[in-house]
């Protein structure tokens, strides 16, 4: 994720969290449920056999679920630009981590009309954005099993996070643009909705003819048009946090190649932005091609970019094609959202206090770029930003420890992308380029979390790192050159 403007801005404003709503709403209705709060993880009935609602990060206590593990998302969704109206039957295949008598599913909004298990129909009950299943049989410990939802209606994005503006499935006048960081997947379907579960995604969408549906992977098989829809099948194949899932749709124009080195590239533009569809499909090819020399094999099976006409004033790295709203996107922010591919996607964060692993890196790849294409250095970068006083605002906030009501703060962004260039100065060059591949391939497809970066920073460059990584991570104030 970055915001177009992000360099401009000096500290984001504080909001409540997104899901403050939903604890609230949790809480009012009466259900039997335990409840969950800020300090603690949403609780299992041991003894009951209930899935926990949420997965268990203690900043976002309500967001995922506990109780079992998805491995595969089947979406056959269909969308009406006309009503708003979306309709949706969705398939997760996943393994049941605990012996269950009742899990949920993250859900906002949308009337449920059917839920099953196995095969087998179940009841379930509404809470906020908890969506509570409970099947026909208890599931058993390390079973798979697969739950179906059907249902429908006009989909809600979250507005109220003044870190983002607007989130989630949001309407546009031609169909809608869809970018869920971070807990926005449950705008358009049922999910674990927490980047800890990560799964592959294949999706069926279906929208009238002369429109185009756009999710991550590849289409599998030419669209299909009959009745006056069309329907097109994607497929990723990759594991895939919820929160980079797509299905932003409307009118398009669209280029199509491969990048020198041979992956496949997509680039797709509102009309509004045809200008700028030649030039985001070259340098997508460029820049993806340059990343594979730095951050090792590009990890998924094809690139590309989206712009959209919906001014989100931001880009989400969607896995495989990241979105742009609303505006033409500049190398540096092409080279951040495509840096995400290895750092962010292929490597997912556990908890949202890690997210400086995505940011961080992201926002130090763009200065890569810069530094490749022979503008500014990394060092001077880092020395403009090392400049600011003592009393600004990122030296109060570390980067190591996001937080939840302000996560995508400057700080996360620009001190952990000084964080990663006090390493490379530290290590040196040498050991610092053989950290980010070994990052990037010894988690590939996996999840990360800061000790673990630490761990793996002092055992490729033999440094004790402690006291550098407490400095620009973990400590408030201006870190000491
Ligand atoms: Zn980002």
């Amino acid at each position: 994720m970055r915001s177009a403007l992000l360099v401009l801005l000096l500290g984001a404003v504080a909001c409540a969290p997104s899901n403050v709503d939903a604890l609230l709403s949790a809480n009012a209705d009466g259900d039997a449920t335990p409840t969950a709060t800020a300090q603690t993880p949403a609780p299992t009935r041991s003894g009951q056999e209930w899935g926990a609602r949420g997965i268990g990060d203690p900043d976002f206590p309500l967001d995922g679920n506990g109780g079992y593990d998805v491995s595969r998302y089947r979406l056959k969704m269909g969308y009406d630009p006309a009503t708003k109206h979306l309709t949706g039957n969705v398939s997760i295949e996943a393994k049941a981590t605990q012996s269950l008598r009742r899990f949920n599913l993250d859900l906002k909004g949308f009337d449920v009309g059917k839920v099953s298990v196995a095969g087998k129909p179940a009841t379930f009950t509404r809470s906020g954005d908890e969506l509570s299943v409970t099947p026909a049989a208890p599931l058993a410990k390390g079973g798979p099993f697969t739950v179906t939802v059907t249902y429908e209606g006009v989909p809600q994005p979250v507005k109220d996070s003044s870190n983002l503006g607007t989130y989630g499935f949001i309407p546009t006048t031609d169909g809608a643009y869809v970018t869920c960081q971070p807990n926005g997947a449950k705008t358009w379907f049922p999910s674990n909705d927490h980047p800890a579960d990560k799964a592959r995604f294949d999706f069926e969408l279906t929208v009238p003819e002369g429109l185009t549906a756009l999710a991550n992977g590849e289409l599998t098989k030419k669209p299909v048009t009959s009745g006056g829809k069309t329907t097109f099948t994607w497929s990723e194949r990759h594991p895939m946090v919820t929160y980079l899932a797509t299905m932003t749709l409307g009118k398009f124009e669209l280029r199509e190649g491969r990048t020198a080195k041979g992956v496949p590239n997509l680039a797709a533009v509102d009309p509004k932005y045809r200008s700028t569809l030649a030039n985001l499909h070259t340098v997508t090819g460029e820049i993806t091609d340059h990343w594979s020399t730095v951050f090792g094999p590009y990890p998924f099976s094809s690139t590309g970019g989206v712009v959209d006409d919906f001014a989100a004033g931001y880009a989400l790295e969607n896995q495989t094609k990241p979105m742009y709203g609303g505006f033409k996107p500049d190398e540096s922010i092409i080279a951040h959202e495509l840096a995400h591919q290895w750092y962010g996607d292929s490597l997912s964060i556990k908890r949202w206090k890690d997210l400086w692993l995505n940011e961080g890196f992201a926002t130090y790849a763009e200065w890569l770029w810069s530094e490749h294409r022979g503008r500014a250095s990394a060092q001077s970068l880092f020395d403009t930003y090392y400049a600011k006083p003592a009393g600004n605002a990122m030296w109060a906030y570390p980067p190591g420890q996001a937080k939840p009501n302000d996560l995508f703060n400057e700080s996360v962004y620009i001190r952990g992308a000084m964080t990663l260039h006090a390493l490379r100065t530290a290590v040196g060059d040498t050991a610092f380029f053989t950290l980010l591949k070994e990052w990037a391939q010894d988690h590939k497809y996996g999840h990360v979390t800061t000790p673990e970066f630490v761990a793996l920073a002092e055992k490729t460059s033999g440094k004790q790192l402690d006291q550098l990584f407490d400095a620009w991570l973990f400590n408030k104030g201006k870190p000491a050159l």
